[in-house]
């Protein structure tokens, strides 16, 4: 993994702006602080000097290494490969298995590992997770002027690996089994993971909009999250961000400094009630960013890239179409546990994994609980099964409370394997 101690690009990519492979493939560098070259396509002519015969070739996106090996259309899991990023599992059996690499995760792995357990993290993507995704975390103690969350991701899994994790990425865990001091994870490929104990950090995924034609046009022209790898490409445009709380305020900020106008679009009446005071300050001070509140997007339209939005006034009734070619939803998110309600593992109402104290409120844990002992502070009602960070009922939907929770969860992990 050297590579990506450079700042010179490991690769390049050459495509047309409007293609949701080429962006699949910016997003997960750019989450991954990978250095990269984008080459945009704008001719027929231009695309013929990198060898496909125009704009309209299947073959585009095309990424070429500095060795000069080139990979056409290739697939995030190829470029992945290229940079020995994806690995079978090393181990028939760990001591401490997580799931989910955002800060809830990297941190547990930091501990489990720099703690003598032998470690394996998972994670569908490329780490970092939510947090990894934020141009910049201003409120994350130790770094007084900030730090972009792909540069934070990429010290903590250095850090991880320091420590001997073994990190396992582009794999998505979809079904477990647990049984006294044994767990097994199914990933989506197939492979299987055995470990002693088990931490969930799988956070939330992003909520959508709801509307029909959205899945059409991720990737060329809806994007979810703070959207860091496209801001620069946004330069002189009009950029919508949807949703009023922190995520939502800091790409607004940070798209300021490159688009022509940013609007933020959201259901409720002021941001101060859902975003910090400071973003607030940062918001009403910047010339070019507009706040339009009780309002909703309610219809999106293009043909294979977005050409406009329609938005609706709540209080007023009215609707108004605005050409845009960038909407990014952070709308928060949801989290992924049906594989839990699948085996029995208490959930809350909205999905969360309910943990330690929690487990005995409503008689829960007298059904579902089957030891003496009361189940530790992050442990679910599966006993050696532990939650970290966002996907726990009651969490604080933070950085560092992650990381808080992902290093105490390990301290839990150990008693478990000591009193197992
Ligand atoms: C744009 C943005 C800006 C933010 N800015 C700030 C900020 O400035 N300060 C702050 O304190 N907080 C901020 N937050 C919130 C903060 O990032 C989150 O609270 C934090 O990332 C939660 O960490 P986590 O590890 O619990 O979950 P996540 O960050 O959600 O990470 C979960 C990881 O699990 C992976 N995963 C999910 N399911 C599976 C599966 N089945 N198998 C394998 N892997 C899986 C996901 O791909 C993801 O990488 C921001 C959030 C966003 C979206």
């Amino acid at each position: 993994m050297d590579e990506k101690n450079s700042d010179q690009p490991v690769v390049k990519i050459i495509g047309r702006s409007d293609s949701a492979r080429a962006y699949a493939i910016r997003d997960f560098l750019t989450r991954g602080d990978i250095p990269f070259e984008w080459v945009e396509l704008k001719a027929d002519e231009q695309a013929r000097q990198y060898g496909v015969t125009g704009l309209n070739d299947p073959r585009l996106p095309v990424g070429i290494c500095p060795n000069g090996t080139r990979i056409e259309n290739p697939t995030i899991r190829q470029i992945a490969e290229r940079l020995g990023w994806y690995h079978n599992p090393s181990q028939a059996e760990y001591d401490l298995a997580i799931y989910g690499a955002g800060p809830a995760g990297l941190s547990a792995a930091v501990y489990g590992s720099s703690e003598g357990l032998k470690t394996v993290l998972i994670e569908r993507s490329v780490v970092g997770g939510q947090a990894g995704t934020s141009s910049k975390i201003e409120n994350y103690l130790g770094f007084p002027d900030g730090i972009s969350g792909a540069d934070l991701a990429k010290r903590a899994r250095d850090q991880a690996c320091r420590f001997g994790t073994e990190i396992l990425m582009l794999r998505e865990g979809v079904r477990g089994e647990f049984e006294p001091g044994k767990g097994t994870g199914y990933l989506a490929d197939g492979t299987k993971i055995v470990a002693h104990a088990t931490i969930c950090a799988t956070g939330v995924r992003y909520r959508k909009l709801g509307l029909e034609n959205e899945d059409a046009f991720y990737g060329v022209g809806v994007y979810y999250g703070a959207g860091a790898s496209e801001a620069q490409l946004c330069s002189n445009q009009h950029v919508f961000v949807i949703g009023g709380g922190n995520s939502a305020g800091q790409a607004a900020i940070y798209f300021a400094k490159f688009a022509r106008k940013v609007t933020i679009v959201i259901r409720g009446d002021c941001l101060r009630r859902t975003l910090s005071q400071y973003l607030v300050d940062r918001i009403h001070s910047s010339p070019n960013i507009e706040v339009l509140s009780r309002t909703e997007v309610i219809a999106l339209h293009g043909d294979h890239v977005l050409h406009s939005i329609t938005l609706r006034n709540n209080l007023t009734g009215e609707e108004e179409t605005f050409e845009t070619r960038w909407l990014f939803l952070c709308l928060g998110g949801e989290p992924q546990t049906d594989w839990a309600r699948d085996v029995g593992i208490c959930r809350d109402s909205d999905g969360y994994l309910v943990t330690g104290p929690d487990l005995s409120l409503g008689g829960i844990r007298a059904q579902n609980w089957p030891l003496e002992r009361s189940p530790y502070y992050l442990e679910t009602s599966m006993p050696g099964l532990f939650a970290a960070g966002d996907v726990r009922h009651g969490s604080v939907k933070r950085c560092a409370s992650a990381v808080g929770e992902g290093a105490m969860a390990v301290t839990f992990v150990h008693r478990y394997l000591t009193s197992a």
